[in-house]
């Protein structure tokens, strides 16, 4: 599966201002190549008169240049309200926090660090001048990895969801062995400095127990924040640290080269730069485990794993509860939700904290919901089991007459959003 795949997106123009001519050229291949317009300059007096007549939809500016510096050129450009919907980007291989806020506060609307990334690079520049979402499954399986031919398609790793915004830090959603596919995809961008959120739900081993292969981790210069929900006495730093004590892994959290730092949640609402917003709800689940609402400008994304709804037959339903669920969920742009049973297999597994599809789809129907991802599957679920999940929750939609859509996520399938 390929995480590179360009969608289908309008035609943009950019201009690229470096005093690096191979880096004009290494840009200009990068995004001539999905479809950008492309003007150079090699300098920042060169190249403001040029991009105030042309109005492009994107400029890419080197920091340190002869003259005119690229800070000195994004001020500039930010007097011309005629260019208020050009987004600027900094560039550069400095990555000290100043730079990056003294960017922003001249008016550049994001900061891509250098070396670039040639695969990924097109990619990120989307991001920022459509400021959209892009999200993506690292691990859709629950309980235990699912390797081998039954897995193929939909993917075999647990639970690991990722965020990425125009500019400020990568959210991730879980530690199943999907993080360790996130890793490999972090690293191979070389980028430096890179600043990620770890939002766990609860430290059951299939959220937690691939975070020791997190390569960020371990290099000095990124910023690695773990948050999550303490159980009983147990609190983040305390489950983290603990499966790392020399005894489950060899490689203990002293050797952590990034800064990391842990966060005990409870239902709270965390701001996020005053861009993002993430919610907490707490879920029915053994222990304490934490559903998360992202909202972003008028989107809402909701991350609700593991979690159990009782069907009205089992006599266990807590009305209550639903009706909070249903409030937190509401009217939410994606339902990303705990789907782990079809409802034939919930009869033999009342109480282990999942649900039963029926279930889901009736929440996700009743919070007006626009599209709900079915996670978490049980072990034993294949691929052709989880395609029959997907057409039971769609036939059911269906009758209900329902706006609601419904989507089996795919592991490394980018979604923009
Ligand atoms: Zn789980
Ligand atoms: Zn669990």
């Amino acid at each position: 599966m390929n995480h590179t795949v360009f969608p289908e997106h309008k035609k943009y123009s950019a201009f690229v201002v470096d005093d690096d001519p191979v880096i004009l050229k290494l840009i200009d291949h990068c995004l001539s190549r999905t479809g950008f317009t492309i003007s150079t300059a090699g300098s920042g007096t060169d190249a403001l008169q040029r991009i105030i007549d042309q109005r492009p939809d994107c400029v890419l500016l080197d920091i340190m240049m002869p003259g005119m510096d690229g800070f000195e050129v994004c001020r500039r450009l930010r007097e011309h309200t005629q260019l208020k919907a050009t987004k600027i980007i900094i560039m550069s291989g400095k990555t000290y926090q100043s730079d990056r806020s003294h960017a922003l506060a001249l008016g550049a609307d994001a900061f891509i660090s250098k070396p670039v990334h040639v695969p990924s690079f097109s990619t990120q520049v989307l991001r920022i001048i459509e400021d959209r979402i892009h999200l993506t499954f690292w691990g859709v399986r629950g309980t235990l990895p699912l390797p081998g031919p039954r897995g193929v398609r939909y993917g075999g790793n647990t639970s690991c969801v990722s965020m990425e915004f125009s500019r400020g830090p990568i959210l991730v959603f879980d530690a199943g062995t999907g993080i360790k596919v996130l890793s490999d995809h972090l690293m191979q961008r070389k980028q430096v400095g890179i600043d990620v959120k770890i939002f766990i739900s609860h430290p059951h081993w299939d959220h937690i127990n691939a975070l020791p292969f997190f390569a960020p981790l371990y290099l000095r210069g990124n910023t690695v924040e773990i948050l999550g929900p303490c159980q009983r006495h147990t609190c983040v730093e305390d489950y983290i640290r603990g499966q790392m004590d020399g005894v489950y892994f060899p490689i203990t959290a002293q050797e952590f080269g990034a800064r990391v730092i842990y966060t005990n949640l409870r239902e709270e609402v965390i701001d996020i730069e005053q861009r993002v917003k993430v919610r907490t709800m707490l879920l029915n689940h053994p222990g304490h485990c934490l559903g998360y609402r992202i909202e972003y400008q008028d989107k809402a994304i909701c991350y609700i794993t593991d979690n159990e709804l009782y069907p009205m037959t089992s006599g266990l339903r807590d009305q209550g509860y639903i009706n909070k669920l249903k409030a937190f969920i509401h009217n939410a742009t994606i339902l990303i939700t705990d789907t782990t049973y079809t409802d034939t297999e919930y009869a033999n597994h009342i109480n282990w904290g999942h649900s039963p599809l029926g279930e889901v789809v009736n929440l996700a129907h009743e919070a007006k919901v626009n599209t709900l991802y079915l996670f978490h599957h049980d072990p034993s679920q294949d691929d052709n089991a989880i395609d029959h999940k997907l057409e039971t929750a769609r036939a059911r939609l269906h009758q209900l007459g329902s706006g609601t859509e419904c989507y089996a996520p795919i592991e490394e399938k980018l979604l923009i959003i």
